[in-house]
């Protein structure tokens, strides 16, 4: 397998370090080039990220000069991850793509755009050939790819075999968000402990957008996206990763407790025979114990690349009821991304 040269965006953010802890000892992605803002460039890492992980500072990176987040300063690299902030990554994003640099990102500002994959490779892997549509550069040479929200992640790997099996008339979703979503420093301390805050700015939206177009089918070089309402509400609550949701779904095709039960069980992953390095054995892990799952007890299963859902149970209203819940900077972000890059590698994207 050959090896690729990766340089990372946003290197200094909380998705940033995660996407650097992510790839330490990745069989195929090597970072060879940091960037930042004006702020952080001409400092080693070190020196300009203040390191939040819980394990230390990969040697490798450590004395990496940090550079300004210019296509002309990333020529040597085969792709880019991007953690960018969403107020720069539009411009900073498009002219990496229009430099023939392909970009693999987290930022949430090319995700609705109709020739970018929204990417989960377990659910919509067939959606990767929207970057034929792409016109950054005449060779097709530079592209964007994006991973969805990272309460998008859990709500739709959960829908998808409810929507596969019955079809979805309708899905009410309130989220309880760690505080590691916001970034660092992210929510004061005085606002978040032994609190929650019922309003997340910006959050709803994507929650009830992205699941559609994830689930849409990809015709004619478009996504249909798919056709039913979410009602979403979107709470921070004081736990530091691991995004919990409670869902309340609407079938089309009605069904009992035990057949649900039995189709989100029985789910399996098309992508489980690539082989991926970052491919949870379980992408879906039902629990029958009603105590779970926990963020503190569940969110780094599989490296933090699952989901795990329990309590499914019949609903008052409307069908059934569930709880979801993913690592949100691992599966929600970073680790999302290294997945949707080494499934680009296989599909022969990347080269
Ligand atoms: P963060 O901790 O605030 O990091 C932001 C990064 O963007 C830093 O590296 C920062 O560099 C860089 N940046 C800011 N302004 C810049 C500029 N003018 N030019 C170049 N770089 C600039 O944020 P985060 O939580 O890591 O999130 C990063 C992105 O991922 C966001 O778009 C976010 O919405 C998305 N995301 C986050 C999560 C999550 O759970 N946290 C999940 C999914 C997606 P400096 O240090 O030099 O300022």
């Amino acid at each position: 397998m050959t090896s690729f040269r990766v340089g990372l965006l946003g290197a200094t953010g909380a998705v940033g370090q995660k996407f650097i802890r992510f790839l330490e000892n990745h069989p195929w992605f090597q970072i060879t080039a940091l960037g930042a803002s004006k702020r952080s460039a001409g400092k080693p890492y070190a020196e300009a990220s203040n390191w939040i992980e819980s394990t230390p500072m990969p040697e490798s990176v450590k004395q990496l000069e940090v550079l300004e987040s210019k296509s002309d300063l990333f020529k040597d690299v085969d792709f880019v991850f991007s953690g960018l902030d969403s107020s720069v990554a539009t411009e900073i994003e498009g002219d990496f793509a229009k430099a023939g640099i392909p970009v693999i990102s987290n930022a949430k500002n090319y995700r609705t755009d109709p020739t970018v994959p929204l990417l989960i490779p377990e659910i919509n892997p067939d959606h990767i050939d929207l970057i034929h549509e792409q016109r950054f550069t005449k060779d097709g040479s530079g592209w964007i790819v994006t991973n969805p929200n990272c309460v998008a992640v859990p709500l739709t790997t959960s829908l998808k075999p409810l929507y596969d099996a019955f079809g979805i008339e309708s899905v009410v979703v309130t989220s309880m968000q760690a505080i590691s979503g916001a970034g660092y420093p992210g929510v004061p301390s005085l606002d978040i402990m032994g609190n929650v805050i019922p309003f997340i700015g910006g959050e709803e939206s994507k929650i009830r957008q992205e699941p559609l177009k994830l689930l849409g089918k990809l015709k004619d070089g478009a996504v249909r996206y798919a056709d039913f309402p979410v009602q979403a509400t979107a709470t921070r609550v004081p736990v530091i990763n691991g995004h919990l949701l409670s869902v309340t779904v609407s079938l089309k095709r009605k069904a009992d407790q035990d057949e649900i039960i039995n189709v989100m069980k029985s789910w399996g992953s098309p992508i489980h025979d690539l082989d991926l390095p970052s491919t949870p054995k379980f992408p879906l892990k039902v629990f029958d114990d009603p105590r779970y799952p926990q963020p503190r007890l569940h969110a780094d299963s599989e490296g933090g690349m699952q989901t795990a859902i329990g309590r499914i149970r019949k609903a008052q209203v409307m069908d059934v009821s569930y709880i979801a819940m993913a690592h949100n900077t691992v599966r929600g972000a970073a680790g999302g991304a290294v997945l949707n890059a080494e499934l680009l590698v296989r599909k022969g994207f990347l080269k």
